[in-house]
């Protein structure tokens, strides 16, 4: 699997598997922890999860799916912003860390801007990432200012990533916050990368290009849409997947070569961004 380095040196997986929606309800635990480890058997061992996700369920299903493999895994979670301050994220994690039935988190991440000062967010990832509880910290829908404020703060060079919408519809990254972490070689983690809800999901996958370039490889516009995100230097992507044959597809995107006729029809059923707009959420 292709690797990212991250500003520390430690270096991240550049395919992983999301987690949002899992550990909600108890009748799907079984498939949602044998779908993790169907993606860790095929090398997506990067699991995106998150303290929110079924309030906790998705750390506890990540950490079953886990268990007995947790060193082959690159580990990534999120706090809350009402729980980053400093006393709270140490605590939240520590929290987080037992769900997960580890003893560190090898990426943690803030998941939101929220009210809590960003210094205080940061002093408590600095202890976090002294105790081995954490390996790296950064954060999750922060656009360039939010970034430039980071950077300026102590402790703020070693945000060592930024997870954020990315995907063929949602391309407004690429103006000026793709850039600015390239710069810095910080990787962005690209989320929904085929966006979750019906409505969108349909925009994206029904698109008549997309479908085109899909046939011509004769892979589905999944495949597609994922290896073309793959091929962004400097991005990882995390789609999440319970049905097999949507993990076994995520998988295959990493070997899908798109050509220069690829991209260019891409651009045309997807255009790039043509000025600065707010960064895009879930
Ligand atoms: P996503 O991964 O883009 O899409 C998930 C949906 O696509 C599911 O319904 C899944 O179905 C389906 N799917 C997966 N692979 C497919 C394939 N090959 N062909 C057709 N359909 C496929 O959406 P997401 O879950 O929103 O985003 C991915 C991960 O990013 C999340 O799980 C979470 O870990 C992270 N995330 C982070 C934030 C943040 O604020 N930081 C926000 C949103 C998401 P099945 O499950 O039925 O297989």
């Amino acid at each position: 699997m292709k690797r990212l380095l991250l500003p520390s040196g430690s270096e991240m997986p550049v395919l992983g598997q999301g987690t949002w929606n899992m550990g909600e309800d108890p009748a799907a635990r079984r498939d949602e922890v044998a779908a993790l480890r169907l993606g860790l058997e095929l090398g997506m061992n990067l699991i995106d999860t998150a303290e929110m996700y079924g309030e906790g369920g998705a750390e506890e299903v990540v950490g079953e799916a886990i268990a007995g493999r947790r060193d082959d895994v690159f580990l990534v979670s999120k706090v809350y912003p009402h729980n980053a301050d400093r006393e709270g994220v140490q605590a939240a994690c520590e929290r987080s860390l037992r769900r997960l039935r580890t003893e560190r988190i090898d990426l943690y991440l803030l998941h939101w801007r929220g009210n809590v000062p960003l210094e205080d967010t940061l002093e408590g990832l600095l202890r976090l990432r002294e105790q081995g509880k954490i390996g790296d910290f950064g954060v999750s829908n922060f656009d360039l200012d939010d970034m430039l404020e980071a950077a300026a703060l102590p402790g703020g060079e070693l945000v060592a990533s930024n997870q954020v919408l990315y995907n063929l519809l949602q391309r407004g990254v690429e103006w000026e916050l793709l850039p600015w972490c390239r710069e810095r070689r910080l990787p962005l983690m690209a989320y929904s990368p085929l966006e979750s809800s019906p409505q969108e999901q349909g925009a994206l996958l029904g698109n008549p290009q997309l479908a085109a370039v899909a046939r011509r490889h004769g892979v589905t516009p999944a495949r597609v849409a994922l290896a073309w995100l793959l091929r962004q230097e400097g991005v990882a992507v995390i789609p999440k997947a319970v049905r097999l044959e949507h993990v076994r597809d995520n998988r295959a995107a990493l070997d899908l070569a798109l050509t220069a006729e690829d991209l260019a029809q891409l651009d045309a059923g997807f255009p790039a961004p043509r000025r600065r707009r707010p960064l895009a959420m879930r």
